[in-house]
């Protein structure tokens, strides 16, 4: 059996407390910290997001402020709106949500963002500091959340080797990038990878977020890894999984986050620290 089940919501809840007090310092100099929510339509993902999101941000101390747009919403009234929010000086941060219907244009969204506002790492400037590791952007929320989940539970990372399952702009590549920064040696996996069971039991700390439910099993792993899986399902009876089969795994890895519970509770922490950042940024 895993000797540590690696509880987002005890990383998530130590992240908010230290957050909370910078709130309170920020409010004290007159700014309260708001983060705006931008989204189109109703998509029952986005919506549970938002609900966690909008929790986390009130017990911080951040204003959360809404702003929905319709399904069928023009391209350049959706473009109006990131100008708006751009402009207005009460916002700090913006995390809009994707993939946007496909009749807009996520490119010229992702662009039209100000970097400096960018919460959730998808803008070109964003992705350069992240590729850079400097301070000048903010990595996607999930991927940081990855890196602040080991660091909470001690979990040494500098040396060690990790195998990380997916290349996307997400998670996959900022993820392997951020561990790398902390001196990890990273292999990049996806779905041309030969021999990936092999690869996998190479890791010593193995990074699941393929978006296939239970595609990791017991072939894949061996005794003393930790393994993060990012990967979150619905199965039909509504219960939710991961991309790892938890138990087949758990009982020979050292350390695993289970799922929902794990990675995905810390996602909201490190979107209300960016929300936290970017409020302080406009004070110095
Ligand atoms: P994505 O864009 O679909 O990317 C999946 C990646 O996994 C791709 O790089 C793909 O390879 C690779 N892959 C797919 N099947 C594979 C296989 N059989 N073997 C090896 N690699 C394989 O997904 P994503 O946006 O990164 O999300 C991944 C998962 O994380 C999803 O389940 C998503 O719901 C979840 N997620 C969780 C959170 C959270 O807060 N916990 C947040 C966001 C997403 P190719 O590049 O070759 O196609």
């Amino acid at each position: 059996m895993a000797e540590v089940l690696l509880k987002g919501a005890q990383a998530a809840g130590a992240l908010s407390e230290a957050l909370r007090s910078k709130a309170e310092e920020l409010k004290a100099k007159g700014v309260v910290p708001c983060l705006a929510i931008l989204r189109v339509g109703a998509r029952g993902d986005d919506l549970s997001y938002e609900r966690g999101a909008m929790k986390r941000c009130e017990k911080i101390g951040i204003a959360v402020r809404q702003v929905v747009l319709p399904e069928d919403v023009t391209q350049e009234a959706l473009l109006e709106e990131v100008r708006r929010l751009n402009e207005d000086a009460s916002v700090h941060g913006v995390l809009m949500f994707r993939p946007l219907p496909k009749h807009l244009d996520d490119e010229a969204v992702r662009a039209a963002l100000a970097p400096e506002k960018d919460m959730d790492g998808i803008t070109d400037g964003s992705m350069t500091a992240v590729y850079a590791g400097t301070k000048n952007g903010y990595a996607p929320c999930t991927a940081q959340a990855c890196v602040e989940l080991l660091k909470h539970y001690n979990i040494a990372v500098k040396g060690k080797r990790v195998v990380v399952i997916g290349r996307s702009l997400v998670i996959g590549k900022p993820v392997s990038l951020l561990l790398l920064a902390e001196h990890a040696t990273v292999t990049i996996c996806h779905s041309r990878s030969e021999n990936l069971p092999e690869i996998c039991r190479e890791a010593d700390i193995l990074i699941v977020a393929a978006g296939k439910a239970g595609m990791i099993g017991a072939e894949s792993v061996r005794a003393g890894q930790v393994v993060l899986d990012v990967g979150i399902h619905a199965n039909a009876d509504g219960t939710l999984c991961g991309d790892t089969r938890f138990a087949e795994v758990e009982p020979v890895v050292s350390a695993i986050t289970p799922v929902p519970g794990g990675v995905g509770a810390v996602t909201t922490a490190v979107l209300a620290s960016h929300v936290i950042e970017a409020a302080e940024k406009t004070v110095r």
